[in-house]
């Protein structure tokens, strides 16, 4: 008898035939004897709506009442999952996250798990009940409803199966499974048989959101296996693991755009020591997270510019914290552009093929797209370019690197 963790994501959750779809999956894996942990997401479009309904009220609402509001979407589905497994005369129970035993920090709507005691988790499955638990939610050691950032039920499904030291962890969801880059936006993207850790991290860093950066991290550090694949077929998914020898012969794994991008560019700052400092530890304090940074070298003047991108939902406490700084700093004006596309390209070959960026870039001059800013790692290299030249940016880089 094996212990699975399946999750189902937004869209195979989507209506009610969606729901009774999970059901007859779990009840198949149940009738081959196996132990099932469902992990569900909220039913597609429910999340971004209570986000909207709030914004309507104000653009800066409070971070604990909106975990408490979002935390509502995956409770209507966990209650949905377990009536429809009910109808299939089988046993189950939801349970919250916090009922499951996750606990994390308080940082709302970002928050982290600190640890997870699934002890209601073990005698509900040692009762013989299907388990279905809300994905995206935990509680703090106080007693608060917290999120664990958007996409987040990947991360409940990869940090239950860790805890609960399950056999196998499948992620459902509306594609196959991972593939070289979005195949809604790039019709000839390959589905990839395996993908290692590093680069699904990447990917999913730079914007591939078949899964939460944060899951891959964890499956990472925990040894988490898993596989994503379709929830409306049986087709063989992706498996995301443990980089091998082989993986080394592909220099580009995927490619991905990330069109939730804002860039901020800070106008002749001062050029003395601990002014960047100052800047990016406010936005640390306000749980920013910056990703590129670009300084522009100062010939010779006192000031310099500095750039920085960041996930644009961040940006109205972004311009908050910025506004904040401006008498402090000294900086002369803070520039804002949502109109920005971040194009990445991952792969660990990249570590023992040279030549690489140039061919990127090259690609990008023929398409006549301009390159704003440029960061590397060992295995990414990511461009910020015009967002109405992003698709096209990344249809072409696909096709000279992959195909
Ligand atoms: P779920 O609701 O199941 O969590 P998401 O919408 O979060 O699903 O993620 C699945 C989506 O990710 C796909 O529909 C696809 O458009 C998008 N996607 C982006 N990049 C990739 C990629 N490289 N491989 C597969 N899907 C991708
Ligand atoms: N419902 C949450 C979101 O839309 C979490 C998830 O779907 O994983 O971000
Ligand atoms: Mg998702």
């Amino acid at each position: 008898m094996a212990l699975i963790v399946q999750k189902y994501g937004g869209t195979s959750v989507g209506n009610p035939e969606r729901i009774k779809n999970v059901a007859r999956r779990v009840a198949a894996s149940r009738a081959q004897g196996d132990q099932v942990v469902v992990v569900v997401s909220a039913m597609s479009g429910v999340t971004d709506h209570l986000i909207k309904l709030a914004k309507e009220i104000t653009p800066l609402p409070s971070e604990r009442e909106m975990d408490m509001l979002l935390a509502t979407g995956e409770q209507q589905t966990i209650a949905l999952t377990a009536i429809a497994l009910h109808q299939l005369d089988i046993a189950a129970t939801s349970l919250t996250g916090a009922q499951a035993g996750i606990v994390t920090d308080g940082v709302h709507t970002k928050a982290k798990i600190q640890n997870i005691t699934p002890k209601k988790v073990h005698a509900l499955l040692d009762a013989g009940n299907v388990v279905i638990v809300a994905g995206f939610q935990g509680e703090t050691s106080e007693g608060h409803i917290t999120t664990l950032g958007r996409g987040g039920s990947d991360l409940t499904a990869i940090a239950l199966a860790a805890a609960l030291k399950a056999d196998l962890c499948q992620i459902y969801t509306d594609v196959d499974g991972v593939y070289t880059t979005d195949p809604r936006l790039v019709p000839n993207a390959r589905k990839l048989t395996e993908i290692s850790y590093d680069e699904m991290l990447e990917l999913a860093g730079a914007g591939a959101k078949v899964m939460q950066s944060r899951s891959v991290e964890f499956a990472k550090k925990f040894g988490v296996v898993f596989e994503v694949r379709s929830s409306l077929n049986d087709n063989p998914g992706t498996i995301v693991k443990e980089e091998t020898k082989s993986m080394e012969g592909v220099v580009i794994r995927g490619v991905a755009l990330d069109k939730n991008q804002a860039k901020v560019t800070l106008v002749a700052v001062p050029d003395r020591p601990g002014v960047a400092a100052r800047i990016f530890r406010a936005l640390d304090e306000a749980a920013i997270n910056v990703d590129m940074i670009v300084q522009n070298i100062s010939h010779g003047t006192p000031t310099t510019d500095l750039s920085f991108t960041l996930d644009k939902p961040d940006l109205p406490k972004a311009r908050k914290v910025i506004d904040a700084l401006k008498i402090e700093v000294g900086y002369g004006e803070a520039l804002v552009s949502e109109q920005v596309g971040k194009l990445s390209i991952v792969g660990v070959g990249m570590r023992s093929h040279s030549g690489v960026a140039a061919k990127m870039f090259e690609t990008l001059a023929r398409e006549g797209v301009n390159i704003e800013m440029i960061s590397t790692s060992e295995i990414k290299i990511s461009v910020v370019v015009d967002l109405a030249k992003g698709e096209q940016a990344m249809k072409a880089v696909h096709k000279a690197f992959i195909g």
